[in-house]
């Protein structure tokens, strides 16, 4: 972490608290590598520790909860590896279950019944009864009887992390450690002065400090907004530059003829009419690549929309020139998809294309990388593999990435080093951003937009139902099933919860297998957990229609084309952000069948919830779905946000900080407008800044 000084660049483990096997722990689980990687390891939110709730309030759909009150009852339940501690609470308002799972013999000890605690703890729900586990027990003095007095960071941790003791606490006592020791003065200032005077930002070093030590709540929302301008003005900075660079250097390979790849299959071998979307977009990309330009293109189309035929299209033309061509995807599942679905469209064609992913190996590998050096492959598909530097081509031309949300400006610039004159490149995203918010994110990029669905699809018919309905909805899912089409069921796998989300998983399944039994129905199941090839042949199995149902976490997001599904189930539809629950519903409604999105929560629901899932029943639009997403997001939300994966930033939101970014950009674009090459005196702290920045991996990393 060079950007602050030396100490900050200090190996973790030498923190005092820390020590080489959680230092080792602390890398590999949360990429915490250095004290400057801790600094910058925000709490994701704050507790309120001044609040007591009522136990009669609670409706399970809390996060944390503070509560008072007395144990009138403890007892293990539960054999083996399931045995556990269950305590009974009661306040003068309800009682509630506190539990233990590990650590259980110790806690039984040291509790007592009968006397007061102030208990704190997240709240969860299981077999539909809402408990508290593993909580934070202070015995009630003085001092606590009205609530701790302070905001809480939260941190977010994992299974093995708590096993080693390193707990949301844990880690924010290193923190506190860390803040110890270190004086103003080592984290350097990047942000011009006139601009920190213009928002009223507070320093850079006040920001670290008081993110993470609060005063109160005012003071921890300044914090916060100064370092999320700080990340959105860096990120406008670099592609304020981008695009400078761009324009200077911008010569690109001239693309001047439609020729007789494209036409012949065009003509003879494409197998539906374009729409009018589709043929628009192809002009763009045609005169983006006709005038010794550069192109620079993302193209924004909802799922479904026929983004893949664009790209083979502008693949032929990059051929008809006498190119190369690449197309990338973000997982081998899809890069794997888009082969197969490639190769077949292309099989009446002389043209020669070939899938390079991590799990190609050996001789197989040599001759790919091979056939792209010659210049003997045309096409050339795979992951962001592509990117390595022992893929050398002979002469890319074009360079299509599928999925842009995994394909940041770095990759981009990586591409552009690949050589002399870059190639065009074109970005394809289903990912619904806001007309007006892709402009400023995609700075440097144009924008095409695919607003018109392929003709003859039925709208997807989407549903609310409740556990209580689960019964008929089994019964629904059997009735598709028996017709012939296949079913997803789709479980929320959140890395904070990951333990219990894939036991809930696993319970699903064995649900499912019970209703579902064999040899009537298969079943595949994926998930991250799984080996690769595992995951990959359950995969397979459910795309071939060897399996009728596929249980899985969010794995399956993204691009999978299963046109015989008719049905996806998402499970706790509340934990899910609206984006990704678009993004999940487009796996269905892909072929000719009516298609079926059943989305299934508690029989509780809170208001926001709610009106969530509103927008989903109501509205099959990407882009009507991501303005409501915005609209409804509440402040704060900084868990929701970083599911929603829609850009790297580790505390901006692009959609609930718009005025911040719109202030950033604006900032930026004046800053590169009046001193290009940042010579100036007051520009210095951001120069350098960038200067160390550049060259490190990870460009979603700012600091
Ligand atoms: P996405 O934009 O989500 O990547 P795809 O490219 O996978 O969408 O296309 C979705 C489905 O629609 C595919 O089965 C594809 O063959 C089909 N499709 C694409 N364009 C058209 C069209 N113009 N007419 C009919 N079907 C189309
Ligand atoms: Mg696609």
């Amino acid at each position: 972490m060079s950007t602050f000084t030396a100490i900050l660049s200090n190996p973790i483990e030498y923190l005092k608290g820390v020590g080489p096997q959680k230092g080792e722990l602390l890398r590999k689980e949360i990429n915490v590598h250095t004290f400057g990687d801790l600094l910058q390891y925000f709490p994701f939110r704050y507790v309120d520790r001044t609040r007591i709730d009522k136990i009669s309030d609670l409706s399970g759909y809390e996060d944390f909860v503070q509560i008072r009150g007395r144990i009138i009852r403890m007892e293990i339940v539960g054999e083996n590896r399931g045995k556990r501690l269950v305590a009974t609470f009661r306040d003068e308002s309800g009682v509630i279950d506190l539990v233990w799972f590990q650590g259980w013999q110790w806690m039984q000890k040291s509790l007592r019944e009968n006397v007061s605690y102030l208990v704190f703890g997240r709240i969860s729900v299981f077999n539909g009864v809402a408990q508290l586990a593993h909580p934070e027990m202070d015995l009630l003095t003085e001092e606590t009887a009205t609530g701790k007095q302070f905001l809480e960071p939260v941190y977010y941790t994992t299974e093995k992390l708590k096993a080693r003791g390193l707990t949301a606490k844990a880690i924010g006592k290193l923190t506190r450690n860390l803040l110890e020791q270190l004086s103003p003065n080592e984290i350097r200032e990047n942000i011009p002065l006139d601009v920190l005077k213009q928002y009223r930002l507070m320093p850079r070093s006040m920001a670290y400090f008081r993110i993470h030590l609060p005063g109160g709540e005012e003071e921890a929302h300044q914090a916060q907004r100064r370092l999320k301008f700080e990340e959105l003005f860096i990120a406008q900075i670099r592609i304020c530059r981008l695009k400078l660079k761009r324009h200077k250097q911008s010569h690109g390979y001239v693309f001047g003829t439609v020729g007789a790849s494209f036409n012949d299959f065009y003509n003879h071998h494409l197998p539906f009419e374009l729409t009018g979307a589709q043929k628009r977009v192809l002009k763009e990309i045609r005169m983006d690549t006709i005038h010794g330009r550069q192109m620079n293109r993302l193209l924004q189309g909802d799922v479904g929309s026929g983004k893949t035929m664009v790209a083979l299209l502008s693949m032929l033309l990059a051929k008809d020139n006498g190119f190369q061509a690449c197309l990338m995807a973000p997982t081998e599942i899809l890069a794997q998809q888009h082969f197969k679905g490639l190769a077949e469209l292309l099989q009446p064609m002389q043209v020669k294309i070939a899938l390079l992913t991590g799990s190609i190996k050996g001789k197989a590998r040599k001759q790919i990388l091979a056939g792209i050096a010659d210049g003997t492959i045309d096409f050339l598909v795979g992951t962001h593999a592509l990117l390595e530097k022992e893929v050398v081509f002979k002469n890319l031309g074009l360079a299509i990435a599928d999925e842009q949300h995994r394909f940041g400006v770095a990759q981009r610039a990586r591409l552009w080093e690949k050589n002399d004159i870059p190639p065009h490149i074109l970005v394809m995203t289903a990912t619904p951003i806001p007309r007006t918010l892709a402009m400023t994110i995609y700075g440097d990029l144009d924008v095409s937009v695919i607003d018109e669905m392929p003709p003859g699809r039925k709208p997807i018919t989407t549903v609310h139902r409740t556990e209580f309905q689960r019964p008929q909805v089994m019964d629904f899912i059997k009735e598709e099933v028996k017709k012939g089409r296949q079913a997803y069921i789709v479980y929320p796998l959140i890395e904070d919860s990951e333990k219990m989300d894939y036991e809930n998983l696993m319970k699903g399944y064995e649900e499912v297998k019970a209703f579902f039994p064999e040899p009537q129905f298969y079943i595949s199941m994926v998930h991250g957990r799984q080996p690769a090839e595992m995951r990959e042949t359950n995969m397979q199995r459910f795309v071939s229609g060897d399996t009728s149902i596929m249980v899985a976490t969010t794995v399956i997001e993204v691009g999978v084309n299963v046109p015989n599904a008719s049905v996806m189930v998402i499970e706790s539809t509340e934990r899910f952000g609206l984006s990704q629950l678009h993004q999940l519903r487009g796996r269905v409604g892909r072929g000719a069948e009516q298609s079926f999105c059943i989305l299934m929560t508690g029989n509780k629901l809170g208001q926001v919830s709610k009106e969530r899932i509103n927008v989903m029943v109501q509205t099959n639009n990407g882009f009507i779905i991501s303005e409501k997403d915005m609209e409804l997001r509440g402040p704060g939300d900084i868990e929701g946000t970083r599911q929603s994966g829609v850009l790297d930033f580790k505390l901006a939101d692009i959609l609930q900080d718009k005025p911040i970014l719109d202030a950033a950009r604006v900032s930026a674009e004046k800053i590169l407008t009046e001193d290009t090459d940042l010579l100036l005196p007051e520009n210095q702290g951001l120069k350098e800044y960038l200067a160390v920045q550049r060259g490190k991996s990870q460009w979603s990393k700012i600091s």
